[in-house]
């Protein structure tokens, strides 16, 4: 469980993630810790995946929120171990994800299932459990391509990783 102290933590509630606008940092559970010494600020953030181009963005877009909130010492450092998984997404997360029309990862890590015949994923417009899988590639490598069977919209899956 990570610990953010309050008035951090509605700072950096502000700070949403470049590639789903919906979700803050904290909504996608990449913010680790964060030391307040008088001031001055030590953040760690994991990000989603190595070599992820948007951290560069994240670290910026932190650095401007908090600056207008008047903090000027701020050190962002990247802690790589462990990996970010799907399971540090915060339910409301999923929830947000689910109201932009992104199915949230359905499963934990641990009880994921390998065969992707046996994921079921719901249809974020209608709740249809009867989707089927289109490719397991979507707009980015983290989602794949699903479509409902009854209301026959195409959706993004955020797939548990
Ligand atoms: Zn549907």
């Amino acid at each position: 469980m990570v610990t953010i102290p309050a008035h951090i933590a509605a700072i950096l509630e502000q700070v949403f993630d470049p590639e789903v606008p919906v979700l803050s940092i904290l909504d996608l559970g990449i913010v680790r810790s964060v030391e307040d010494r008088d001031g001055q600020l030590k953040i760690i953030i994991t990000p989603t995946y190595s070599g992820c181009p948007a951290m560069q963005t994240i670290a910026t877009m932190i650095r401007l929120e908090l600056s207008t909130h008047g903090f000027q010492h701020i050190i962002i450092e990247e802690q790589l171990s462990p990996a970010w998984t799907t399971d540090w997404m915060t339910e409301s997360g999923k929830r947000k994800l689910q109201e932009y029309g992104i199915a949230p990862p359905q499963y934990s890590t641990k009880n994921n299932p390998t065969n992707y015949l046996e994921v079921v994923v719901p249809c974020p417009q209608c709740s249809s459990s009867h989707t089927e899988l289109i490719s397991q590639f979507g707009s980015t490598s983290c989602k794949a391509l699903y479509r409902c069977l009854d209301c026959k919209e195409p959706f993004d899956y955020f797939k548990c990783h």
